[in-house]
């Protein structure tokens, strides 16, 4: 029987891999959802706009909660014609401010297991959005000592993944990106050639959601905290999910 070992690098995503985000982004669109209610009383149409308004913004100004306080400005101003928004408008920042200063909330199990793979593995943090907002949050979480490298992308395609591996000489076929996102994690890590660890979180951002078929340097596992165990299995033989 093959084995595998993945006994180099463990590229690990951020937002909702290492600590809840979504949630957050979820909580703010309900507060907008209430704030505009009086004049745009259809949520899924005012959902419609946002996401419509998010897409055009991304590709100028990139991912992160600035450019998402924008396009609820620009959501608030589709549906909102008269002249007179300046409470709205202070209402949208004060949903703003709510959301920049959100506390990290840790996924379960995610310092214990870092501590068991940390003698084993290289950790590397590869993440994206705004490298300021991204950062702030890393520092917030107490976790950036476990790190030998962190990198924060503006998109984290194929192109990304095979740019991270040379800089940091990284052995695709003994390393693995482990996340939440089919679109910016599982995807583009297996077409770079590095073996892909999915764990699946409920609320996932719709952007990053994407099909995800059966491959062989694919593994699945509901839990953090199953990291090792999954790697290891794998190290045996024994560990494909396709
Ligand atoms: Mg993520």
């Amino acid at each position: 029987m093959t084995r595998y070992l993945i006994v180099d690098a463990l590229i690990f995503d951020a937002d909702d891999t290492l600590w809840e985000n979504n949630i957050y982004f979820k909580k703010a669109i309900e507060e907008f959802l209430e704030l505009v209610a009086p004049f745009a009383a259809d949520h899924r149409e005012v959902h419609r706009v946002l996401g419509q308004v998010e897409r055009e913004l991304i590709p100028q100004r990139g991912y992160g909660s600035r450019n998402f306080l924008d396009s609820l400005h620009e959501t608030f101003r589709r549906f909102y014609s008269s002249n007179d928004g300046q409470s709205y408008f202070r209402a949208i920042e004060q949903i703003g401010e709510r959301l920049l200063q959100h506390p990290i909330e840790l996924l379960p199990g995610v310092v214990s297991t870092l501590e068991r793979l940390r003698p084993h593995h290289r950790l590397v943090l590869f993440t994206k959005g705004d490298r300021e907002e991204q950062c702030g949050k890393l520092d917030r979480s107490g976790l950036r000592p476990f790190f030998e490298r962190v990198e924060v992308a503006e998109e984290k395609d194929a192109a990304a993944y095979e740019q991270l591996i040379g800089r940091h000489g990284i052995r695709r076929e003994c390393s693995a990106m482990v996340g939440n996102s089919p679109r910016s994690d599982v995807l583009p890590a297996l077409a770079a050639g590095l073996w892909a660890v999915f764990i699946p979180h409920p609320h996932t951002w719709d952007m990053e959601e994407e099909e995800v078929e059966p491959h062989e340097r694919l593994l699945v596992t509901q839990s953090f905290s199953d990291l090792p165990a999954v790697l290891s299995r794998l190290q045996t033989g024994s560990g494909f999910q396709s």
